[in-house]
């Protein structure tokens, strides 16, 4: 059956990317949901590939124009959102939906989508490991790997919320967990 929605949301440094860029290669019929945000490009990002990039004033003037199914301003003036037009472009295609998005805007989803959506925590085996996996990654500033983190332990609070918990403490074993689950979710009769 096509047009669910998967969910995922983590503290940031958890690996949730890299389990949806693994899940996006498994046959599952899904496509990414790209977000809207208003933060610069890092490193190899593409625009309409790992976002769309746009500034605050039109995220704001889109905002205005309700084209958002959900918006959250993660870090202080960085706006994230999810596109009403891009999960009609993805469901018109006859595919599954792959989102990657905060905690807030993970939650939001799920409750309007309801059983449609199947939303999943990806939480790291400590906040302390999270801190290391971050200094290691070398792609924030101290001060930024600061924020996250004191942010991880906030969003953990958020984890009994979603329909499957997967701790993060094995890659190999994620995987094939959320693997599973999706396939289930997708043969299951629920909508
Ligand atoms: P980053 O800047 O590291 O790409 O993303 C920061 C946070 O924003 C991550 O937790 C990411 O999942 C979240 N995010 C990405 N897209 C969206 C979105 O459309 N809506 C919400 N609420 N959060 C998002």
């Amino acid at each position: 059956m096509s047009g669910k929605l998967i969910i995922f949301s983590a503290p940031s440094g958890a690996g949730k990317s890299t389990l949806v860029h693994y899940l996006l290669g498994r046959g599952l019929n899904m496509e990414f949901s790209i977000s809207a945000t208003s933060r610069p490009p890092r490193g190899v990002e593409k625009d309409a590939k790992d976002y769309y990039f746009i500034s605050a004033e039109k995220f704001r003037q889109m905002i205005d124009n309700k084209m958002f199914i959900e918006h959250e301003e993660v870090y202080k003036d960085c706006y994230y959102g999810t596109l009403h037009s891009e999960v009609e472009r993805i469901t018109a295609s006859g595919k599954n939906i792959i989102f990657d998005i905060d905690v807030k805007g993970g939650l939001n989803i799920k409750r309007q989508f309801g059983d449609r959506a199947l939303a999943i925590f990806i939480a790291p085996p400590s906040v302390e490991i999270l801190h290391q996996r971050l200094n290691t990654r070398g792609t924030d500033t101290p001060e930024m790997i600061k924020r996250r983190v004191e942010k991880a332990d906030f969003e953990m609070t958020f984890a009994a919320q979603f329909d499957l918990v997967i701790v993060n403490d094995d890659l190999e074993k994620s995987k094939n967990e959320a693997e599973q689950a999706i396939r289930h979710f997708l043969n299951s009769e629920s909508v």
